[in-house]
């Protein structure tokens, strides 16, 4: 079980009906407002369950550990900002809502794809990270900035997936 509350006592773990946990809110925030502050704990160069990608090639666990319980939804309620490193309010958030954030927003190639089951008008269906998704669809969301320097570097380079070489580290890493 993870920790139940955190110490900024501004969100907390529940588990669910179905044995998933999932992050509440546990104040208001407007959108554009921090809900809570991150810290990396431990910088890893590949993806893990629970990372966060917070650069072109870094994965990041992060602290709250309490964060690393948030769902990914197709209509999400905040973004991770990795460069202020806090999640940010981008919808109106009351206590008690799942808090919620779109993981293609930080993942480029995620180590568990999985199906999505959000049940939001927009549902993506299957969630495998940012390169597995058309840049049209990525417009709607808000995007760390990795991820918009990793589809900025693919406009001119062939299509990655799975099977696909890894690339090259580019000028300055
Ligand atoms: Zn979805």
């Amino acid at each position: 079980m993870p920790p139940r509350t955190d110490p900024s006592h501004r969100i907390e773990v529940i588990r669910l009906d179905n044995g998933a946990c999932a992050l509440l809110a546990r104040v208001a925030v407007r959108p554009g407002e921090v809900l809570v502050p991150l810290r990396i704990a431990d910088l890893l160069p590949e993806p893990v369950r629970h990372s966060i990608q917070v650069g072109v090639s870094a994965h990041a666990l992060v602290e709250p550990a309490a964060v690393r319980f948030t769902n990914h939804s197709c209509d999400p309620n905040v973004m991770v900002d990795t460069t202020a490193l806090c999640l940010r309010a981008i919808r109106p958030i009351e206590p008690g809502a799942e808090i919620t954030y779109f993981y293609p927003s930080t993942e480029w190639s995620m180590a568990e794809p999985f199906a999505c089951r959000c049940g939001a008008a927009r549902c993506l269906h299957e969630i495998a990270g940012a390169a597995h998704l058309a840049p049209e669809v990525l417009a709607g969301y808000e995007l760390a900035t990795h991820i918009r320097l990793l589809l900025r570097d693919g406009e001119d380079a062939p299509p990655r997936g799975p099977g696909a070489a890894p690339s090259p580290p580019g000028p300055g890493g």
